[in-house]
């Protein structure tokens, strides 16, 4: 078996997981890093310590979650200076993201200089939409320079979730229609044919589609001319409003759909609206990738609200029966799962199986950082 390290770097933490084949071996957070009082004075710091922590004897490849891929990477790379060198230049595309993904993969390289690394990208996944569903409508030399146009996001999840769902129902993955539904605290909708995506929500930025915890998702960009306008806000105050102070967040003061859903149940009406925003924006895209994808075998939920949320299930797909789309009431709310916490929640004989499948981005990883580390190797 190969061990594998997987390292998710964000802004103030570092996620871990090691693995040995498709067993876990160690897992943990290190958090508010830079903080007073934190768990690390930076990332270099953060990183000894979980080399510390976990026993790396055997290890074959650190695989390293970047969120930005660009137009370059289309599948999980290994890392050297110009792959490296690359990522960096994307930082422009994603301020928010890839700064902490480099930081994470420079000092591993520098930790572990005999170990093989891999770049696995969000981004990667997307790269098989064609270019009428990645285009903006907009001044195209402009957008060409600047690097405007969808990219889309959480990709090694909708790849994951996408072929469990195909084995769970026992469906050939080159031949199955699969739209993928991952709400956790950012969330994106995927339309996935053959294995493939060719439809996503997320866009240039982790910004577009869904509402999210603390995102917006979709809004009229002229939002943001009117905010700068008539409400004098710099770009900057706009941005954070509507990355880290929407969504959940912003129409209700809770970015958490619990206590949405319990503050819901308790009758309080900003809660029952902005549970009903989400599940509308859910029901819209669902919509239009059904005719993207002209019929769908399977409408798949996964992450905290997709895998834990029986109402936002029910509630984003209710009325739908003409279509052949339904959620039994039952099978949704008495969840009886596989081994891997998956579950068909439609009526027996459904043309569209809706399913609930957990995912795992960083099973995923690891995955894709073997098949990376031996494509390398035999390329040698
Ligand atoms: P993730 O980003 O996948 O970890 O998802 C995190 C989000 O899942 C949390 O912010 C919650 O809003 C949501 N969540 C977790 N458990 C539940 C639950 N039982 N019901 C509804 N939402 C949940």
């Amino acid at each position: 078996m190969t061990r594998v390290l997987v390292l998710n770097s964000g802004s103030s933490s570092v996620k871990y997981r090691l693995f040995d084949g498709r067993r876990t071996l160690a897992r943990g957070l290190v958090e508010r890093i830079g903080e007073d009082g934190g768990d690390a004075a930076d990332h270099a710091a953060a990183l000894r310590r979980i080399m510390e922590s976990v026993d790396l004897d055997g290890l074959a490849v650190v695989g390293h979650r970047v969120v930005h891929g660009g137009t370059e990477f289309d599948s999980a790379t290994l890392i050297d200076d110009d792959v490296a060198a690359v990522i960096e230049r994307l930082i422009p595309l994603a301020p928010l993201h890839n700064p902490a993904a480099l930081s994470g993969i420079t000092v591993a390289r520098k930790l572990l200089p005999e170990v093989a690394q891999v770049a696995v990208f969000d981004t990667a996944f997307h790269r098989t939409i064609e270019p009428a569903g990645i285009t903006y409508a907009m001044d195209a030399a402009l957008a060409e320079r600047w690097g405007v146009r969808r990219y889309g996001m959480h990709g090694t999840s909708h790849a994951y979730v996408s072929r469990r769902t195909a084995a769970l129902l026992g469906l050939a993955p080159e031949a199955a229609n699969i739209i993928t539904l991952h709400l956790g605290n950012g969330a994106s909708a995927c339309a996935v044919r053959g294995g493939r995506s060719v439809a996503t929500s997320m866009g240039m930025a982790p910004q577009q589609g869904l509402v999210m915890g603390t995102r917006s998702g979709d809004i009229d960009p002229t939002v943001i001319f009117h905010l700068h306008r008539a409400a004098g806000m710099p770009v900057d105050e706009i941005e954070h409003s509507l990355t880290r102070a929407a969504g959940l967040l912003g129409l209700t003061g809770d970015n958490d759909m619990r206590a949405v859903q319990r503050r819901r149940q308790q009758g309080d009406p900003a809660a029952g609206l902005a549970f009903d925003v989400y599940c509308r924006r859910i029901k819209e895209y669902v919509g239009a990738y059904l005719a993207v994808l002209g019929r769908a075998d399977a409408i798949a939920f996964t992450a905290g609200v997709g895998e834990n949320s029986p109402e936002v299930r029910a509630a984003a797909l209710s009325g739908l029966d003409g279509l052949g789309i339904a959620v039994d009431r039952h099978r949704n709310e008495q969840i009886a799962p596989n081994e891997r916490g998956e579950q068909v929640v439609s009526p027996d004989g459904s043309p569209t199986a809706i399913c609930v499948v957990p995912t795992d981005e960083e099973l995923e990883i690891a995955q894709q950082s073997v098949a990376a580390l031996g494509a390398g190797q035999s390329a040698r």
